[in-house]
């Protein structure tokens, strides 16, 4: 089976837009799409010219680094946009759904309700691990994408290549596995050790998420990849805004994943994961979490007994964490990005001095009389 089959079947028969850039053929004088023949005032760099739609530059560098060929590459403003191009392409408004599991990253859930498709749940396991049988006995024929979060967000837990797999197989031919591994250079024993990348190509109804929003440091400069069967990101190209992808934001992205700077975010992802554990012991040690939920991430979910007073202790000392107290089994949580030990301490610091330390500890003995 052809996995387009799948995709809506007015955008495959859509004709996209083709712009000037797309249309050119390497001359030198470009007067076919309206720009300034003037770089704009003090930069040296050609951004008065359109970028390239899909930069081959980068696109042949994460193909590289994911193991992929260029041809299973799309790379988009983060892999938000990924997650709503996908949403767009194959789920026609009123008819089509997606799968979920919550607690799990909103966005998908967002998306498809801007695009008018529906949103089914199989909740994770008790564990907060992905549960493969139920995501399969919840897909229904309306579902055609499966987003599977690995490692989780809210909560940091991983999830294990053969069930994505499992998942992917069985499913061939029905839906979609998109494995959004935002945080993936976390998980495991190495910064890709984690990762179904690999995979893409081989299993065709499998789809990855990748971001250089976190472990490689550019939130701000917005890019993300989907790697896809070629035939998916063709599909994807039908979509996609004209020029994507600013050109300075493209220049930063190629400094980013020089090999220096390879070195670099894999340096910052050993901190980061070192600190995590120690943030962890120092945690589980306060009377007063109830829980640090698993985290193969660079974030921990925290289960309290007083939210709401670390939350406002943290706050008045300058620190923003994530209340994720509106996500379904976690009620009682905060989810801490790891930052730099510094900073980490001084979250250590507050949460110490936290009343609900003297509130709580009777609490406790009164909740669990056992202790
Ligand atoms: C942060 C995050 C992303 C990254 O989004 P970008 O649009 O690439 O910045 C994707 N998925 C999840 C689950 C995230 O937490």
């Amino acid at each position: 089976m052809n996995v387009l089959e799948l995709a809506r079947p007015d955008i495959l028969a859509l004709e996209a837009y083709s712009s000037a850039r797309a249309e050119g053929g390497g001359e030198t004088v470009l007067l076919n799409a309206n720009e300034s023949p003037w770089p704009p005032h003090g930069a040296e760099h050609p951004w008065n010219r359109y970028p390239e739609p899909q930069p081959a530059e980068l696109i042949a560098r994460l193909a590289g680094l994911h193991g992929v060929a260029p041809e299973n590459v799309f790379v988009g403003r983060g892999s938000g946009e990924g997650i709503d191009l996908l949403v767009r392409g194959f789920c026609r408004a009123g008819r089509d759904a997606i799968l979920t599991s919550p607690p799990t990253f909103g966005l998908y859930a967002v998306c498809a309700r801007v695009q008018g498709a529906d949103v089914v749940e199989a909740p994770l396991g008790a564990d907060f691990g992905l549960d493969v049988d139920a995501l399969l006995a919840a897909v229904t024929p309306a579902v055609k994408l499966v987003f599977v979060c690995a490692p989780n967000n809210p909560v940091g837990t991983g999830v294990a290549r053969d069930d994505i797999l499992r998942l992917a197989d069985a499913l061939v031919g029905r839906a979609l596995v998109v494995v959004d591994e935002a945080y993936v250079e976390f998980a495991g024993s190495g910064v890709d050790a984690a990762s179904v990348a690999t995979y893409v190509g081989e299993v065709e109804n499998l789809v990855v998420l990748r971001t250089l929003s976190k472990a490689w440091a550019l939130a701000g400069a917005r890019i993300g990849a989907v790697l896809a069967d070629a035939r998916v990101i063709g599909l994807l190209h039908k979509l996609m805004a004209p020029y994507p992808l600013p050109a300075p934001c493209v220049e930063v992205a190629l400094a980013a994943m020089s090999a220096e700077g390879c070195r670099a975010m894999r340096q910052h992802v050993e901190v980061t994961v070192t600190e995590r554990e120690r943030m962890r012991r120092a945690l589980e040690g306060l009377s007063w979490v109830r829980e640090v939920l698993p985290s193969q991430a660079n974030f921990l979910t925290v289960r309290m007994q007083d939210p709401e007073a670390a939350l406002t202790a943290l706050r008045a000392a300058g620190i923003a964490v994530r209340d994720v107290r509106r996500y379904p089994r976690l009620d009682d949580a905060l989810r801490i990005t790891i930052g730099t030990p510094g900073e980490n301490g001084r979250v250590l610091d507050v949460l110490r001095a936290v009343s609900p330390v003297r509130n709580c500890a009777v609490n406790k003995t009164l909740a669990e009389p056992r202790a």
